[in-house]
């Protein structure tokens, strides 16, 4: 990925880790390439709010950098259960996703609602990890490309802009699933989702990085990361283990 956008390898720990995965973090921390600056990536472990203060002492001095995977919109406030950007960035988190499709799907979030999430990180100094993609179904039928452009012109606030705001195109249909699309199919989604983000941020629009995610393994991510349009990966499952993360990182 020479001369190309500085991929991002983030992984998405979902429902998953307590104090017994913070050794498999610390081996994912100790095999991150070399240091922020001198690394071909950087490197990303969302992990659930409740660790990401041990998490952060845990990678301490390593490159890797440790998010969240949600955040409410507003700034604080009557919202039982809920986590705001600003607990995050007080935790120690440097990211957050927002809109991620189990977000979208198990608790009803819009593009409205990602976009205030958005926002709400942005203002807190957080960078957003903003999810789109589409169904099997609107694939099937032919709208995959009019979903997520509806889901990127609802979800990135006017204020988006590279150095803080990562785009994931994470099709629901290939999330834990072992299915992803074909190459060509990557490529004509990143393709198509630059030229929309050149459309309204100007030139700014090719500096923002886009991740794909779904089913992301050692074994597809050299070919995903061959295709010149593709940044990094947002990856679940394959980013619990440290030997299956780092694996996919080295392809890089
Ligand atoms: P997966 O999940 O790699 O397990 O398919 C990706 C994601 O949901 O971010």
């Amino acid at each position: 990925m020479a001369d190309r956008v500085r991929p991002l390898i983030a992984g998405n720990w979902k429902m998953n880790g307590t104090a017994a995965e913070l050794p498999e973090l610390k081996r994912i921390a100790d095999g991150v390439d070399g240091t922020r600056s001198s690394s071909p990536y950087d490197a990303l472990i969302c992990v659930p709010a409740t660790l990401i203060d041990r998490a952060i002492k845990t990678v301490v001095g390593s490159p890797l950098a440790i998010g969240g995977q949600d955040c409410h919109g507003a700034e604080s406030g009557a919202h039982t259960g809920d986590v705001s950007a600003a607990m995050l960035a007080d935790a120690g988190a440097t990211h957050v996703i927002v809109g991620h499709s189990e977000r979208r799907a198990d608790h009803g979030e819009t593009d409205i609602d990602v976009m205030d999430k958005t926002l709400a990180a942005h203002a807190q100094g957080l960078t957003a990890i903003v999810c789109v993609g589409e169904t099997r179904q609107e694939r099937e039928d032919g709208q995959a490309m009019d979903v997520v452009d509806t889901q990127l012109a609802g979800s990135l606030p006017k204020d988006a802009a590279p150095g803080n705001t990562v785009v994931a195109y994470e099709p629901v249909w290939a999330i834990g699933t072992g299915l992803t699309p074909s190459l060509l199919d990557i490529e004509a989604m990143h393709d198509h989702m630059r030229q929309r983000l050149r459309e309204r941020f100007g030139p700014a629009g090719a500096r923002f990085r886009l991740l794909y995610g779904g089913s992301v393994k050692p074994a597809n991510a050299g070919e995903i990361f061959g295709i010149s349009s593709v940044d990094g990966a947002l990856v679940g499952g394959a980013s619990l283990k440290s030997d299956d993360f780092l694996a996919i990182c080295a392809t890089v």
